[in-house]
């Protein structure tokens, strides 16, 4: 079975780690944090702005610089799409406020957080916290696995390097 390693639990490494084990692959998440998302708890001012539910050529009008670079991933995964995702597969129900800036029903950026680890969950994803990646391994310009702040390697055939910018 193809293995893929995913470095980092925020938003980007646990939505990459979904889309790897519903590609089939069995997918190990490295988290140096003791908890998943925790970025995700300070977004929106704590309620997590998710979405925009505006037309999507609106969405693109209003991305301040080079909309262009957006094209390719926001039509992969719409506004829309996004919405039903954590609605239908995450259940995190959603309403949309002033601007079509769409929250939590909850008002809490921990049910999105809550949402995306259940789905992870399910999806038989192998977390693990507190778990530091020190290195990508490399044998003849191909990528091999990861080598961890213990010692530990860890082999795979794909390696998602998600591990975030600085806030
Ligand atoms: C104040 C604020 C409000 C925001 N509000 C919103 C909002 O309402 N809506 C919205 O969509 N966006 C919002 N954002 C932006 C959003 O938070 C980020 O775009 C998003 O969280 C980035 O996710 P990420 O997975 O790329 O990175 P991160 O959340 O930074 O995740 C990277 C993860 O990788 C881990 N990591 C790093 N190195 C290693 C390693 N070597 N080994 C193992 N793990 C490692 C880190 O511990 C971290 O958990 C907001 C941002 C801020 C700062």
């Amino acid at each position: 079975m193809n293995k893929v390693i995913v470095i980092g639990g925020g938003a980007a490494g646990m939505m990459a780690a979904l889309a790897a084990a519903d590609g089939g692959s069995k997918v190990c998440l490295y988290e140096k944090n003791e908890k998943l998302g925790k970025k995700i708890y300070i977004t929106g001012k704590g309620r997590c702005n998710v979405t925009n539910a505006s037309d999507i050529e609106d969405v693109f009008k209003n991305i301040v610089s080079n909309p262009k670079f957006m094209y390719s991933a926001l039509y992969t995964l719409t506004n829309d799409a996004t919405k039903d995702m954590f609605e239908n597969d995450f259940k995190v129900p959603l309403k949309i406020e002033r601007g079509n800036r769409v929250f939590p029903v909850s008002d809490k950026s921990s049910d999105v957080i809550a949402g995306l680890t259940g789905a992870l969950k399910r999806k038989g994803v192998d977390v693990h916290l507190n778990t530091e990646v020190k290195e990508i391994i490399t044998e003849n310009e191909m990528v091999k696995g990861v080598k961890l702040y213990d010692g530990t390697i860890e082999n795979a055939h794909r390696v998602i390097v998600a591990t975030g910018g600085f806030s």
